[in-house]
């Protein structure tokens, strides 16, 4: 088991230390006893970053978890097992990963507030992000509305809380429809929330800014429709 030392809330670590558990050169990656590196999954993409030890130096590609392992793809030099490492992930990257995964939170919560429609997928990258909401019909005019409520959220500086819960009170805390809890495995209990300004509640393993104000200004650069039912929004951010 890797232990992620970002959890449940601890995003703004930057460099840690950790301990080699397994080295399989062949399929060109390493375990560690812990990592700070966001494995992908959940829309938002891998970490990057370098590792270091000795004179040794290797960069960090791709992370990946396989069940309770963080495999972290690696190039360069090859730490043995047991070998102490340094780990820096690369900020500039994960920080608009953060920014880009809340500002998602947001345009997400704004939507089922004001027309009922769930979040049906979503990708962060780090210069646009894009969201798929179901059951869903935009015109024009709903992306300015859109656009402008999570603009207002993120004037006001709600806080970005990151916590674990109970499962069973996310259930009854949460707004229908927020995220579909049947997608995470029963025996996962408690459940790493994020909760914004006190109201929005959303179980999520992803990296998250602490304030709305950290993501600057939402712009939303397309809308489209993907079937019947389903409208894509992408969207880019604009520095804070
Ligand atoms: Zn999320």
């Amino acid at each position: 088991m890797t232990e992620l030392l970002y959890y449940p809330d601890n995003e703004y670590q930057k460099e840690f230390d950790a301990k080699v558990q397994k080295k399989k050169e062949s399929k060109g990656y390493i375990t560690l006893n812990q990592t700070l590196f966001y494995k992908e999954g959940g829309g938002q993409p891998t970490d990057k970053g370098k590792i270091t030890w000795n004179d040794k130096e290797a960069s960090v590609e791709k992370v990946k978890r396989k069940q309770e392992k963080i495999r972290h793809y690696i190039e360069g030099d090859f730490p043995e097992p047991d070998q102490e490492i340094h780990g820096e992930v690369d900020w500039d990257r994960r920080y608009k990963h953060m920014r880009m995964h809340t500002a998602q939170h947001v345009i997400s919560w704004i939507v089922l507030n004001m027309y009922d429609a769930s979040t049906a997928g979503n990708q962060i990258h780090e210069d646009y992000s894009r969201i798929d909401f179901e059951p869903a019909e935009f015109d024009e005019k709903d992306v300015e509305k859109i656009e402008n409520g999570a603009n207002s959220l993120i004037e006001k500086g709600l806080k970005v809380e990151k916590k674990e819960m109970e499962r069973e009170l996310v259930e009854e805390q949460m707004t229908e429809g927020r995220t579909n809890l049947d997608l995470i495995p029963d025996h996962v209990d408690p459940l790493r929330v994020v909760e914004i300004g006190g109201e929005d509640i959303c179980p999520c393993g992803g990296t998250h800014v602490q304030n709305l104000d950290e993501i600057g200004e939402i712009n939303i650069i397309e809308r489209k429709s993907k079937g019947s039912n389903v409208e894509r929004l992408k969207f880019e951010l604009e520095e804070a």
